[in-house]
């Protein structure tokens, strides 16, 4: 996923955002996925309660931070702040998670309490801090959900890979090294709270869930300290409270091999959005493309699918479930989505085509608009609405657009076009 700053408004124009932003937030809406819009007159009246009893002097503003090399990767926070103090303090207590369990479960830095783990679990029982036994709880979880396609022992085989030296292991390493991927030899023990290892060899790496778990502890702060707008961002993981400016935060899909383009958008409220994708970290050795996504059951990159993405209540969610389609592949994968109620993914095949769950099927749309679209409370209105009758979502089987003929937008930058302050 891209969520972007400011300077790629431009690549799009007012119109094209409004009609691509109508069109998707009325096809989601239509599909009846979660939106805690009220209805026009109970906004209207809500925001003129509160414009009427705020105080001139709390005049409230975005605000946003990005911080790169948490993580590996860049965080970006933006809120809607009464109290511009309280505003920079909650970004601030965020970040500060953030490297809280950046320090916690990297497998980069040898005082995490990962690190502990991949180095004495094998020999005995090591005690663990709750936060990372309820990660680790969560972790097997998804393991069984998509049948082992997620899998953080792929670590037994993923750490001699490094996509930078475009280091991959033989296929005599991977041979040796593959009984020890299995999520069953995470052996958890919830009453001593320890975790072990059930053979030598075995190593766990948490960069396919700690993203979005710190997206959604990111989020929970911001609950927390009574925000009511706002957008955390880690690496592909997202999450969003409310909407923006009264209309839902938008985020783009990326073109697999355009980065500056998007193949669609995805407009959220109150919802995580998680998108794995095989052109992040990689190298291509003679014609083949090595990425970061391990199949668990062959230790080397799963290739069934470009891109995933997954839009749930929850990153951690997203973030469980976004590595399954490329294991899988994206029929087996759609069949693991689309038992979840609450899970809609748009999947990539190499060939470009676009696969959706079935929440997301054009079919499934009733014929009429609903009623709030368009008439959500937020801070202030913005400048986008109206509406379009063109078609919503691609049909199953869509092809990627072909380059140059989307607009790059995110979060981020649909937040600024959408600038009605
Ligand atoms: P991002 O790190 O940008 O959020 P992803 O959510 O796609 O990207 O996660 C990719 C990471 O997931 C890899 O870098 C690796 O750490 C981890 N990973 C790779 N293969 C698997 C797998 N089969 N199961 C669980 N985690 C995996
Ligand atoms: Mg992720």
């Amino acid at each position: 996923m891209r969520v972007r700053g400011a300077g790629n408004v431009a690549r799009r124009t007012l119109k094209d955002a409004a009609q691509s932003l109508d069109r998707e937030r009325r096809c989601r809406y239509a599909l009846g996925m979660r939106n805690n819009h009220r209805p026009l007159a109970s906004a209207s009246l809500a925001l003129l309660l509160a414009f009427a009893l705020a105080p001139a002097a709390h005049a409230g503003q975005w605000m946003s931070r990005t911080v790169d090399g948490i993580m590996g990767t860049r965080i970006f926070v933006e809120l809607w702040a009464d109290d511009p103090q309280q505003g920079q303090q909650a970004i601030d207590a965020v970040m500060a998670e953030m490297r809280h369990i950046d320090d916690t479960m990297s497998t980069f830095k040898p005082t995490s309490e990962v690190s502990k783990v991949n180095r004495l679990a094998a020999r005995g029982p090591v005690v663990i801090s709750p936060e990372l036994f309820n990660l680790l709880e969560t972790a097997l979880y998804y393991s069984r959900l998509t049948h082992g396609a997620f899998d953080i022992t792929y670590a037994s085989v993923g750490y001699m890979y490094d996509f930078h030296t475009h280091k991959r292991p033989t296929a005599a390493q991977i041979k040796a090294a593959l009984p020890a991927i299995g999520y069953k030899h995470l052996l958890l023990d919830p009453k001593t709270h320890t975790v072990r290892f059930s053979m030598p060899g075995v190593r766990i790496d948490l960069g396919g869930i700690a993203k979005g778990y710190s997206v959604d502890q990111g989020i929970n702060i911001l609950l927390a300290r009574g925000f009511k707008h706002a957008l955390v961002n880690a690496g592909g993981d997202s999450r969003v409270i409310g909407d923006r400016m009264g209309r839902p935060w938008m985020v783009g899909i990326q073109h697999p091999d355009h980065p500056d383009e998007v193949v669609t958008r995805v407009p959220l409220v109150n919802e995580a959005f998680s998108t794995s994708g095989d052109y992040e970290r990689y190298f291509i050795q003679n014609g083949v493309r090595y990425h970061h996504i391990i199949n668990p059951h062959t230790g080397d990159s799963a290739r069934q699918v470009r891109s995933a993405t997954i839009i749930a209540p929850t990153a951690t969610r997203t973030d469980g479930l976004s590595k399954t389609a490329f294991v899988l592949g994206a029929e087996g994968a759609l069949k693991i989505y689309n038992s979840l109620p609450d899970v809609s993914a748009i999947i990539i095949k190499p060939n470009g085509q676009m696969l959706y769950t079935d929440n997301l099927q054009p079919g499934n749309l009733p014929p009429a608009a609903p009623p709030e679209a368009g008439a959500a409370p937020g801070p202030a209105s913005g400048p986008l609405g109206g509406g379009d009758d063109a078609a919503l979502t691609p049909p199953q089987g869509a092809s990627v657009p072909p380059p140059g003929s989307t607009a790059v937008v995110s979060g981020a930058a649909a937040a600024t076009t959408n600038s009605g302050h």
